[in-house]
């Protein structure tokens, strides 16, 4: 395994500050183990040092969204505790932590190490239900937005094929004949399919 080219570690002067590798090796089995020539990126001290820490592990996660679910692994480090309610980045999403299931049960948390399965859901986006009059019928259309994203009676909405006039719109408390909602607030949208191409 490569070395990296810099490390948090301790100076004795500065503290825990970037250091530079100036040369290096990693290896290790069940940790990974740096040995190498570093320089304080503060002081400019330089120092042969041996680090020592747990290798990252593979936990299995179960992402659901948008009514389908699709499993993947994160990286984490053995003792990282993992718990319900957290947020986790994965690539450019944000995961929702719901479930965590840790020998053959559900817990509020875990050690990683002790993890088998994390449940998770996508919490940078969501879908708005809209359901668009097309004159004799109406067809129900998912429209994905970010949760802050605002949706506006009177609005026309790019459904691909179809755009659609939003004519009200159902909170969980109340309905919207005019103005603007988040999404995240939006139980469904009702509209009808416009035609012409209207300008706004
Ligand atoms: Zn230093």
């Amino acid at each position: 395994m490569a070395a990296p080219s810099a490390l948090v570690l301790r100076c004795e002067e500065c503290g825990d500050v970037p250091h530079r590798v100036l040369r290096g090796k990693v290896g290790g089995k069940a940790d990974l183990v740096f040995e190498g020539v570093v320089k304080c990126t503060k002081c400019g001290r330089v120092r042969a040092v041996v680090t020592r820490e747990p290798r990252p592990i593979e936990v299995p996660v179960v992402v659901s969204w948008l009514g389908a679910s699709e499993r993947t692994t994160m990286e984490f480090a053995p003792d990282e505790v993992v718990a319900v309610g957290e947020e986790l980045e994965l690539g450019e999403g944000r995961l929702l932590v719901t479930a965590v299931e840790a020998g053959s049960a559900r817990v509020p948390s875990a050690a990683a190490k002790d993890v088998a399965t994390i449940w998770a859901k996508r919490v940078d986006q969501v879908r708005v239900k809209f359901s668009v009059n097309k004159g004799n019928r109406t067809v129900a259309h998912d429209v994905v937005a970010t949760p802050d994203e605002e949706f506006e009676v009177g609005e026309i909405v790019d459904l691909g094929k179809d755009r659609a006039l939003v004519h009200h719109i159902r909170t969980k408390h109340r309905t919207l004949r005019e103005g603007r909602v988040r999404a995240d607030e939006i139980v469904r949208m009702y509209g009808r399919v416009v035609r012409e191409r209207t300008s706004r």
